[in-house]
């Protein structure tokens, strides 16, 4: 299955120029064009599937086998120690290229990289917000 109008299918189907680091069957690897640092990596699957939701779950597995076959060849390749892995789903959450991708980036210290600045709960909330979940989980 693939999206014509999508970016990353047509860099996985070479139709776009990309710098590969690794392709099998099902996956490829390539640099991404804006790197919060140099070496950032996306993981694809080759198929088209918008987001994690949609990934089948077999996928999605292997993908994440795909990133621990890479992390450690990115990290020697640029000289890092430490990573983040991040999936952004959802226009909310930063997603702009809707084809699945895991970012890989290797982090150096003092980078000046913040993923995310943490609130406080107010009182009472956060017992309340597992409970809303862990609800779901058990319905
Ligand atoms: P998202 O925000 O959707 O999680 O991330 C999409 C990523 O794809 C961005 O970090 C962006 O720099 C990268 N990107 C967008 N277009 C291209 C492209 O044509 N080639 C490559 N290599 N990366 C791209
Ligand atoms: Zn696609």
């Amino acid at each position: 299955m693939r999206d014509p109008n999508c970016i990353f299918c047509k860099i996985a189907a070479k139709e776009l120029p990309a710098v590969i680091i690794y392709e099998d069957e099902s996956h490829l690897a390539f640099l991404d064009i804006h790197p919060a640092n140099p070496g950032h990596t996306l993981v694809i699957p080759k198929e088209h599937y918008p987001d994690f939701l949609t990934t089948p779950e077999e996928l999605s597995c292997g993908t994440y086998s795909v990133v621990k076959k890479i992390v450690l060849a990115i990290l020697s390749g640029v000289g890092a120690t430490d990573f983040n892995l991040g999936m952004n789903n959802g226009p909310s959450a930063g997603q702009v290229i809707m084809h699945s991708h895991v970012h890989v980036i290797p982090r150096f210290a003092h980078d000046g990289h913040v993923m995310w600045h943490g609130a406080d709960y107010a009182e009472g909330e956060m017992q309340a917000v597992g409970e809303r979940i862990r609800a779901k989980l058990t319905a």
